[in-house]
């Protein structure tokens, strides 16, 4: 079976083919810029290296009808015909408080991501769009879709209600949502797979930090909290937002600093952060070089209260799980920036953590496991892969429909 995972934003399309036999990746590219001058095509597959088109690309069928070209095309293409393609499997956004699974796309679905327009305004519309798109240029290939919030509606009232009027949430469904979910139930099952032990006996934290960064505390293979909220602000520090600040700090930039409320939203998704603490990037391999090369106090400072941060979610999700048996470290930084997690990971020695420091410096690729063997807790780095997720989410659907 070979499924083409996509991932449709407001201006690109994102995709991937994967052999489900072997889960190896077939061909994968993006499409970005579409509806701009010109929109750039970069694409590679088990067939070429990476090859990279500029063209004008009016929307998105548009954009999936050259990606679906380049994946038949006789010479570097990889499939003798669309029909190779036994299904598709979109990476869709927000659900609101409908669907914990994944789903096969039908009216109903549909009718879901427009109610849900209001709650993710840039990235539903792009989802419905790709849907269509898939409809227009491949009518017959079913297609499935994994919602980012999915894996988080398992969570318990207690940890989704934000104290306001209750009204805002029976009203406006104005609650924690999480996201980045496929990603915590990957890891989540990697690690239990690794280690040979049932995901429902284990206690979970996981941390997935890349440009957008989020935490997960997970019981039995369950989400029962998430840093991330109502919306992708809230939570750890990112690489451009602020993550948790006193809710007044936007209302006073407004009433007593004279900033717009357009203005404050780009302050706080854009402008803050590691960028906004440093000054010098989002990047954390330019923090690690301003860090390990010049000693630049700023890029120290940032560290310290990027790391503090996710320290203080490590020590609170430890209590509300009432213990921890593993802890996973995923995404760019989670993957890559070993000094980051030593900092993060020193002196946690009282909730059971301690780090193995030579294993947690190696570089290696794959699951590595890097705790001291006197850890209570198990410390473990898990490449994560959130396309191949979606995939295996749609091949079982896929199963469960015939
Ligand atoms: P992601 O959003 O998961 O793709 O992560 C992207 C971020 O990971 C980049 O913006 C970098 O900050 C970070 N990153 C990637 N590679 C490294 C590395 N080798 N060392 C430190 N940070 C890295």
């Amino acid at each position: 079976m070979k499924i083409l995972v996509l991932n449709c934003g407001s201006s690109s399309i994102k995709y991937q083919l994967i052999d489900m036999q072997t889960e190896n990746l077939i061909a994968e590219g993006i499409v970005e810029k579409i509806g701009e001058d010109i929109a750039l095509f970069t694409y590679k597959s088990t067939r070429f290296t990476k090859k990279k088109r500029e063209m004008v690309i009016d929307n998105h069928e548009q954009g999936l009808q050259l990606i679906l070209e380049a994946l038949i095309d006789p010479v570097t293409g990889v499939l003798s015909g669309l029909d190779e393609i036994d299904a598709v499997g979109h990476r869709l956004v927000h659900a609101g408080e409908h669907y914990s699974d994944a789903v096969v796309v039908t009216d109903d679905v549909i009718r879901v991501l427009q109610e849900c327009v209001s709650l993710a305004p840039l990235h539903n519309p792009a989802n419905l769009i790709g849907i269509e798109a898939v409809k227009v240029n491949m009518p017959n290939c079913p297609q499935c879709g994994v919602f980012d919030t999915a894996f988080h509606q398992t969570m318990p009232a207690m940890a989704y209600l934000y104290p306001l009027p209750l009204k805002f949430y029976t009203s406006h469904k104005i609650r924690r949502y999480g996201f980045h979910g496929t990603s915590h139930k990957y890891v989540s099952l990697k690690a239990a797979d690794y280690l040979k032990r049932p995901v429902e006996e284990l206690k979970m934290i996981t941390c997935h930090l890349g440009n957008g960064a989020s935490i997960t505390a997970i019981k039995n293979g369950k989400s029962v909290d998430t840093s991330m909220g109502f919306t992708p602000l809230e939570g750890l520090m990112m690489g451009t937002r602020c993550g948790d600040i006193d809710p007044a700090i936007p209302i006073h930039l407004q009433q007593q600093l004279g900033f717009t409320v357009d203005e404050v939203n780009t302050i706080l998704n854009k402008k803050s952060g590691m960028l906004g603490l440093s000054h010098i990037s989002n990047d954390m391999r330019e923090i690690e070089d301003e860090i390990l090369i010049k000693n630049n106090p700023k890029a120290i400072m940032a560290m310290d209260v990027y790391c503090y941060r996710i320290k203080k979610y490590i020590g609170s999700y430890f209590a509300a799980l009432n213990g921890l048996d593993v802890l996973v470290f995923t995404g760019g930084i989670g993957e890559n920036m070993s000094m980051l997690r030593e900092q993060v990971c020193r002196e946690m020695e009282a909730i059971g953590i301690k780090l193995n420091l030579e294993e947690n410096s190696k570089r290696i690729d794959g699951i590595q496991v890097l705790s001291a063997e006197d850890s209570k807790v198990i410390v473990l780095k898990i490449p994560t892969n959130e396309e191949l997720m979606i995939a295996l989410e749609t091949e079982s659907l896929l199963r469960q429909e015939k």
